[in-house]
């Protein structure tokens, strides 16, 4: 084996050599750092991944498995990018809850591989849970609609349109927006209108299993918390000897490139992050939406349902959701909700504190205020916005710049797919 392993190394050297020769000659400043670091590329071929979030940390297995010396720059303190967690201690009881809530379906094939990978599968448990939307299907064009995208096996015919085009002769139910378009209305504010039909087509062909329509749906919980990932991922990655350096943003590739002499780069920032880090960038980059979560601790659930969006129906509360997750993830000691929604980068959660949000989401919304705790996450990248116009000129998943391959493993670019932990693993 030990054999086996040098004779790659050998390999995967000469690949670098000429590989990466043009960003060597650009690089070569004749500096000692500079020669220093040639050193240690040719000893061991580094991989550089900017980003701790699922996609970081599971692109990398297969390139550390494969003898690659691995270093994932991550800006922010902690790992796990929207999937991190945090430790919560109320009414005498600690535990980790998701920054942001978390279920899965069905389908989430890649989720359950890589939990087979971590010995994890009984982590991930399934039930059927009570949901209440808001009015669903109320125009005869969205039956049509919803018929029409099941049946399609290609996603690729839609990929031009948009619900515009679908509603051309109905543009009041563009403006007032009801059923499934008020959903998309809540996730991409104005511009749902603009999102390509691929998008919608993803949606339906990613989630029901035929088991969930026979039988009904049942979502999926990681239990006790996310955590249990995220750690088995740095216990595997640490045993790789991949290193993650927290608290490190990188803002130029071609730094890590002058610096680092790296055989690959792996990238998974949203979009416009990325595009920052090269001097040229020649792709559109999408529109992204932020998200907030109030999270409320109780004693007892403040609703029935699991998912409650019957909450702020009307267009203006840009509230979408409130989602008990302790009615899902069973293992948790007090009653957990999250309120929250899609917001705009400059809504006012955005200037506000964390007690502000509480005050005024809990007063909106007519919750009793015997909540024993709270906290509150905000993001202002949550969500890119997948418009016909950005789907034209999209930035592709994999390209060379100045002679070393870039990955774009961005969740923005992974069309037809949605932003999820099940396709950000898909990314490994
Ligand atoms: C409100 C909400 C609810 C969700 N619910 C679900 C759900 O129910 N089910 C589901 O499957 N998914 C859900 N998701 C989505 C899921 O969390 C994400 O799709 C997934 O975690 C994305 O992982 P990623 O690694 O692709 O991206 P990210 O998690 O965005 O990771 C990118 C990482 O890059 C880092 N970074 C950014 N800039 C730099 C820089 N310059 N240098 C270095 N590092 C940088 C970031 O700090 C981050 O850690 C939800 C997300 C939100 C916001």
């Amino acid at each position: 084996m030990a054999n086996q392993g040098n004779k790659t190394a050998r390999v995967l050297i000469t690949k670098k050599r000429s590989g990466a020769e043009q960003s060597r000659k650009n690089a070569a400043s004749n500096s000692t750092q500079a020669k220093k670091s040639v050193s240690v590329v040719v000893k061991k071929p580094l991989v550089l991944v900017v980003g701790a979030g699922i996609a970081g940390l599971t692109a990398v297995r297969a390139w550390a498995r494969r003898g690659r010396q691995v270093i994932i720059f991550e800006a922010s303190p902690h790992i796990g990018g929207l999937a991190s967690v945090e430790k919560i201690t109320v009414a005498g009881e600690s535990f980790y809850i998701e920054r942001f809530y978390h279920h899965f379906f069905s389908k989430d094939k890649n989720l359950k591989r890589l939990l087979a990978e971590l010995n994890l599968s009984k982590s991930l448990v399934f039930r059927k849970v009570k949901n209440r939307f808001s009015r669903t299907l109320v125009h005869p064009l969205d039956f049509l609609l919803f018929a029409g995208l099941t049946a399609l096996p290609f996603w690729k015919l839609v990929k031009s349109l948009a619900l515009r085009d679908v509603y051309r002769f109905f543009p009041r139910q563009l403006t007032h927006p009801s059923g499934f378009r008020l959903m998309m209305y809540k996730k991409f504010g104005e511009a749902y209108k603009d999102v390509s039909l691929s998008w919608l087509w993803a949606r339906i062909h990613a989630r029901f299993s035929l088991k969930d329509i026979i039988f009904g749906e049942t979502l999926g919980v990681i239990e006790p918390s996310f955590k249990v990932v995220l750690d088995a991922l740095v216990k595997r990655l640490s045993s790789l000897g991949v290193k993650i350096l927290l608290k490190t943003p990188v803002s130029s590739v071609d730094k890590l490139i002058e610096s680092h002499f790296p055989e690959r780069i792996i990238i998974t920032t949203p979009l416009h992050v990325a595009k920052s880090m090269f001097r040229e960038f020649k792709w559109q980059t999408p529109e992204y939406r932020g998200a907030f979560n109030v999270v409320l601790f109780t004693q007892r659930p403040i609703s029935e349902y699991y998912w409650d969006q019957s909450i702020g129906g009307g267009k203006e509360n840009s509230y979408l959701v409130i989602v008990n997750q302790s009615l899902l993830n069973r293992s948790l000691p007090v009653h957990v909700a999250y309120i929250g929604g899609y917001v705009s980068s400059d809504h006012w959660v955005f200037r506000s504190s964390d007690k502000q949000v509480v005050d005024r989401v809990v007063s909106e919304l007519g919750i009793e205020d015997d909540f024993i705790g709270y906290r509150v996450f905000k993001t202002r990248f949550a969500q890119h916005i997948p418009t016909v116009s950005y789907l034209s000129n999209m930035p592709p998943r994999n390209f060379v710049y100045r002679g070393v391959p870039v990955d774009l493993l961005s969740f923005g670019n992974l069309v037809p797919w949605d932003r999820g932990v099940n396709y950000s693993i898909i990314l490994s």
